[in-house]
């Protein structure tokens, strides 16, 4: 599948995001606590879901004290939340909100970097659990939510190694071909009967906690930080893209 890229000089409008509804997941820290601040100054209600409380109140503040519309905050490990809590956050967001406009899959593990043969299997199932299952049980569970917008977009965080496999990268890399096979699968369902678009996004190296774990030799502010990407989240999430579903995009 060819990498397509977001047009050039993207200029989003102001108010790209008003009245809509859009949950970023891993919105502590960041990639996805750029996005949760970008979506919000660009006027979208957001829903914060992370593991600790403490960041995504934090973004919370930041957020209401920018004069943005008043988030939510969804506190949840998503490697060890069970089948049952998707639907109880499912439900209640039901009774919040009338429709759900976006979700951007963004939270994901590394786990070890080492050759398959001594990869921990603890390890493999849990980054697999974060990175891939939870996409999953989100997805499916606010799938009725997404249906009753007028038109909804699902982004799903991708990577270099999830595109072409290499060394070392394990559980991760797989779990990310795996990212961009669930955006397939289910762009394909959607593409004719609903008004949901499903597309893949990697960020490319960015100065994140995660990039600078993977790569400690790096001089970390050779990367962008993650707020100079921000343009590729708003195209994919906001109705510019209307009509795009079923590509895999890279951040430039
Ligand atoms: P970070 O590690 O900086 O942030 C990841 C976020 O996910 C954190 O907020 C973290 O929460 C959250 N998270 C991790 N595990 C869980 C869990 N079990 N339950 C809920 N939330 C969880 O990563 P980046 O911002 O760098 O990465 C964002 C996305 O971009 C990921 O999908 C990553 O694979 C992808 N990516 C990043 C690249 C880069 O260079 N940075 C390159 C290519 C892809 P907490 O803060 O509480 O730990």
């Amino acid at each position: 599948m060819p990498i397509l890229s977001i047009p050039a000089k993207y200029m989003p409008r102001a108010n790209l995001l008003a009245g809509k509804t859009i949950l970023v997941t891993g919105a502590g820290d960041g990639i996805g606590r750029s996005a949760a601040l970008c979506y919000a100054r660009y006027g979208a209600t957001v829903l914060l879901l992370g593991r600790t409380g403490s960041k995504l109140e934090a973004v919370y503040d930041e957020i209401e004290n920018g004069g943005g519309a008043k988030p939510d905050i969804i506190e949840m490990d998503l490697s060890t939340a069970l089948e049952d809590s998707y639907a109880n956050l499912a439900a209640s967001l039901g009774k919040e909100f009338s429709c759900l406009d976006g979700i951007l899959h963004n939270a994901a593990l590394l786990g070890d970097r080492r050759p398959i043969a001594n990869a921990m299997y603890a390890t493999w199932l849990e980054v697999m659990q974060v990175n891939v299952n939870a996409q999953f049980l989100l997805t499916r569970c606010l799938l009725p939510l997404l249906h009753l917008a007028p038109a909804a977009s699902i982004v799903m965080t991708s990577s270099t190694v999830g595109r072409t496999g290499k060394a070392y990268w394990g559980a991760y890399a797989v779990s990310k071909f795996a990212t961009e096979g669930f955006m397939q699968v289910l762009a394909s369902e959607l593409e004719h009967t609903s008004r949901i678009r499903v597309n893949s996004l990697n960020p490319r190296a960015t100065n994140t906690a995660m990039r600078r774990a993977a790569y400690p030799a790096e001089t970390p502010t050779n990367n962008p930080a993650p707020q100079n990407i921000m343009p590729a989240y708003l195209f994919l999430m906001g109705d510019d893209s209307a009509g795009v579903t079923g590509r895999a995009f890279d951040v430039r």
